[in-house]
C-alpha cells in the first residue's frame, strides 16, 4: 500500500513526548504504528530535545513502554551537542557542564572533558536539563561565560510535562543565565534549530524524511528549517488554535488526531486543504467574512479553515451554520458557545 501518508517516505522521525508517550505512558496506536512502518521498511528515528537521558536509557525507556526502539535510532539533544562540541573543539578540551550525568557522560565519550568550576578555565558551557541543577553550577557557568567560554544550549523549552503540569525546562534554567548575564546562549542545538532532524535523516540515508511532532515552536519549525515534510498530530501540546495562526514557519505539511493518520492517504491529512469541502465540511468565504457549515471529523473542518486563517482571516472571525460547526469551534477555544 503506497498511497497512504507514510508510504511516501521512507524515514519517520518521532518526536516522543506528546507523540509516542504522554508523560510516562505510551500513546494509544504508538506501539502499532512503529510496527507497520518496520514491516513496511521504512527507517524509524526518534528525536528528542530532553537532555537528561542517553540514547541507550531513551530507547529502553521505549522499549519498556511496548515501543520497539534502537539506542542507534535515538537523537538526543545531549548527544547532538556533545558531538557537535567534539567536531569544534580540540579533543581533551574543558566544557562546563551544567545538567545531568548523561549529558556529562555524553561529553566525556566524545573525547572533551567535564569539569564543574571556571577556575578550571574551561573553553565552553554546555547547558542542559537536570533536576539537581542549582545556584552554584549557574554562578560558576555565568563566571565561565563571562571569562569568555562560548555558552552552548542543548535546548531551549521553557517547559517540561509531568503529571502535575507544566514545570521548569531547560528553556527556564537557561533564562536564569539570560538574565545574570545580559545576553542570549551563543548556540542552541535541538529543535527548532534543524539539525536534529538532519542528522536523523544523514544517519539513516534517506532521502524523503518526515517528521512527526506534536509541537508547531519546535518540532514543526525545525522541520520547515530542515526542509522536511512534516505532520503535526493533536495528542500533545499544540491544539487546533494554534494550529490555525501558525505563522508561516510553524506550518506543517499535515496535521491528523494521531499517528494512526500515517496510515490513511495523504490527501486526507495535508493541510490546508485543497478547495472549499473536505469530509462533510464546507467553508465559503467573502471578503473577510468566512462560515462553516455541515458536520464530520473536525479534523477535515481545520484543515479546510487553515487555508483561510493562514491566508490572514482572524479564527474568531469564522461564523458556525450547523450546530455541529459550532461544536468544533468552541471545543477548539476560537469562539465562545452559543
Ligand atoms: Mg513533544
Amino acid at each position: 500500500m503506497r498511497d497512504h501518508l507514510a508510504g511516501g517516505y521512507d524515514l519517520v522521525i518521532f518526536d516522543l513526548d506528546g507523540v509516542v508517550f504522554l508523560i510516562d505512558k505510551p500513546i494509544p496506536g504508538a506501539a502499532d504504528a512503529v510496527e507497520r512502518l518496520r514491516a513496511g521498511s521504512t527507517s524509524i528515528a526518534y528525536a528528542t530535545n530532553n537532555a537528561s537521558r542517553r540514547a541507550a536509557e531513551v530507547a529502553a525507556l521505549l522499549t519498556g513502554m511496548g515501543v520497539s526502539a534502537e539506542p542507534a535510532e535515538v537523537l538526543t539533544s545531549a548527544g547532538a551537542s556533545a558531538a557537535l562540541l567534539a567536531d569544534r573543539l580540540p579533543a581533551g578540551a574543558k566544557v562546563l557542564v551544567v545538567g545531568a550525568e548523561a549529558l556529562r557522560a555524553e561529553v566525556r565519550d566524545a573525547g572533551l572533558e567535564p569539569v564543574a568550576s571556571a577556575e578550571e578555565e574551561p573553553v565552553a558551557v554546555l547547558q542542559g536539563y537536570g533536576p539537581e541543577v542549582g545556584w552554584r553550577i549557574l554562578a560558576e557557568a555565568a563566571l565561565a561565560v563571562r571569562a569568555g567560554a562560548v555558552w552552548y544550549a542543548t535546548n531551549t523549552d521553557r517547559t517540561l510535562p509531568s503529571p502535575r503540569g507544566p514545570l521548569p525546562g531547560n528553556g527556564s534554567l537557561v533564562a536564569v543565565l539570560r538574565t545574570a548575564l545580559d545576553r542570549d546562549p551563543d548556540v542552541v542545538v535541538g529543535k527548532p534549530q534543524p539539525g536534529l532532524f538532519t542528522t536523523a535523516a544523514t544517519v539513516a540515508g534517506a532521502r524523503r524524511p518526515l517528521s512527526v511532532g506534536d509541537r508547531l515552536d519546535t518540532d514543526i519549525q525545525g522541520a520547515v528549517g530542515a526542509g522536511m515534510d512534516s505532520l503535526l498530530v493533536l495528542t500533545g501540546v499544540s491544539g487546533p488554535a494554534d494550529l490555525l495562526a501558525a505563522p508561516e514557519d510553524r506550518r506543517p505539511t499535515y496535521v491528523a488526531a494521531d499517528l494512526s493518520g500515517l496510515f490513511r492517504g495523504a490527501g486526507d491529512a495535508r493541510v490546508p486543504a485543497p478547495g472549499d469541502t473536505a469530509g462533510g465540511w464546507r467553508v465559503t468565504r467573502d471578503g473577510d467574512r468566512v462560515t462553516l457549515d455541515g458536520s464530520g471529523d473536525p479534523v477535515d473542518a481545520l484543515r479546510l479553515l487553515c487555508g483561510v486563517t493562514w491566508d490572514g482571516v482572524a479564527p474568531s472571525a469564522i461564523e458556525p451554520l450547523s450546530s455541529e460547526a459550532g461544536e468544533v469551534l468552541a471545543a477548539w477555544g476560537v469562539r465562545t458557545p452559543g
